[in-house]
């Protein structure tokens, strides 16, 4: 057996799991030490982001939205422009093409909104996987489109009652259900979270985006962005917009969170601002919790942010003072949304507004001869309905 290395970001990570699941888990890790390093891997990895995907997403300058605000230069990462509409394609395609190497017949995969389901279905029909999506309840009432493109995809969907019937009670049953099929399962987790190998393995795969930026600024500013701003989920696109600047100690790496409707009330998804370390779903990191320490239900406008978690990278980046994370409320989200969409002409997912938000208030201190880059993490189509009701418009599809 190669080294096993510990899979901890400072205090955080670890591998807090059933003893059953331990050797898939080594298992994982083996394989994955092997592939990442395998160039022959990596190559047929860049040829499905650069083909099937559409990579390297544009870096773009907001000219409009720089001289609106009147400070510093805003480029945006286009990961809204990936096939499937967000960054989600770049983890799946990677975890697929490993599980695939491995010789994984099946694909698990838990979604809240159904983005990472639809993203992981489609990765499970392009290499003739069979997948199975496990999904909330709730959700699935929420989201019935989605539900309708995994089916088209040839996924199945489970509908899972446990819980709140949303995405953390869907992570908890994919779980479960790998337990019981390691032999011919790859659980494909849709963010930097769960047990060690995931968070680094998720982060590596999308790394690719800080990689391009960083050849793109250099190429356009000829330096390095002062700030790089992307929204916190588990933080799968955040800390592959952070990854490859992390050594860089002048750029700023700012993560926002989704507040709900404040960081300062009980309907909040703001782990940084109000969580507590905490173990869950296999891993140490920042959770929001009640007084007995077990999770609290949190809340966001945005389905994608609506998680309990944050991925123990991010948890140490902010022990360590290297990335800040601010809260973002459903109005300030909200608000940019339709900036983003009148001034640019790009309507952006809700989860991404809230990056968009932020930069909104941090241009207009900064000077015109420095640059922010805010990662686009997908499209806003999926969110026109529920913006137009949050407006008070009801729209029928
Ligand atoms: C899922 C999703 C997110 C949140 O996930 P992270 O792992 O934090 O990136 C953000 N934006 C979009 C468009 C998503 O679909």
């Amino acid at each position: 057996m190669s080294k096993l290395t510990n899979g901890r970001f400072g205090i955080h990570g670890g591998q807090y799991v059933p003893e059953i699941l331990m050797n898939a888990l080594h298992e994982l890790e083996e394989a994955y030490n092997f592939y990442k390093n395998d160039p022959a891997f990596q190559q047929e990895l860049s040829a499905l982001f650069n083909d099937y995907a559409g990579r390297p997403s544009r870096l773009y300058f907001a000219e409009k939205m720089t001289r609106d605000l009147g400070g510093a230069k805003i480029y945006l990462k286009r990961e809204d422009l990936n096939h499937t509409g967000a960054h989600k394609v770049n983890n799946v395609l990677g975890q697929a093409l490993l599980a695939k190497k491995m010789g994984k017949k099946l694909l698990i995969a838990e979604t809240g909104a159904g983005q990472h389901g639809v993203a992981s279905a489609t990765a499970a029909a392009l290499m003739d996987m069979k997948c199975v999506v496990y999904m909330g309840q709730e959700d699935i009432e929420r989201q019935a489109l989605n539900v309708y493109k995994m089916r088209l995809l040839g996924a199945e969907v489970v509908s899972v009652t446990s819980g709140t019937g949303t995405l953390k009670d869907a992570v908890s049953e994919a779980m479960r259900a790998w337990t019981q099929q390691v032999e011919e399962a790859h659980y494909c987790i849709g963010s930097v979270v769960g047990p060690h190998p995931f968070p680094e393995m998720v982060r590596d795969f999308q790394a690719v985006i800080s990689q391009e930026i960083k050849t793109q600024i250099l190429e356009k500013e000829g330096k390095l962005p002062d700030a790089v701003i992307a929204c916190v989920g588990g933080g799968s696109n955040a800390i592959g917009s952070f990854y490859n600047f992390i050594e860089d100690k002048a750029v700023r790496l700012i993560g926002c969170e989704a507040a709900g409707r404040g960081a300062d009330t009980a309907q909040t998804a703001a782990i940084i601002a109000t969580g507590r370390v905490g173990i869950f779903h296999g891993m140490k990191a920042y959770f929001c919790q009640d007084s007995y320490g077990q999770i609290a239900p949190v809340y966001s406008l945005s389905a994608g942010l609506d998680y309990p978690g944050i991925g123990p990278e991010h948890c140490n980046l902010h022990d360590m003072g290297r990335a800040q994370y601010v809260p973002v409320t459903d109005d300030e989200a909200v608000d940019a949304f339709e900036y983003l969409s009148r001034t640019e002409g790009i309507i952006p997912a809700i989860e991404s507004a809230h990056a968009i938000a932020y930069a909104k208030k941090l241009a207009p201190t900064m000077g015109k001869d420095q640059v922010i880059v805010v990662t686009v993490s997908g499209r806003g189509d999926k969110d026109c309905a529920a913006i137009a009701r949050y407006r008070g418009e009801e729209l029928y599809e």
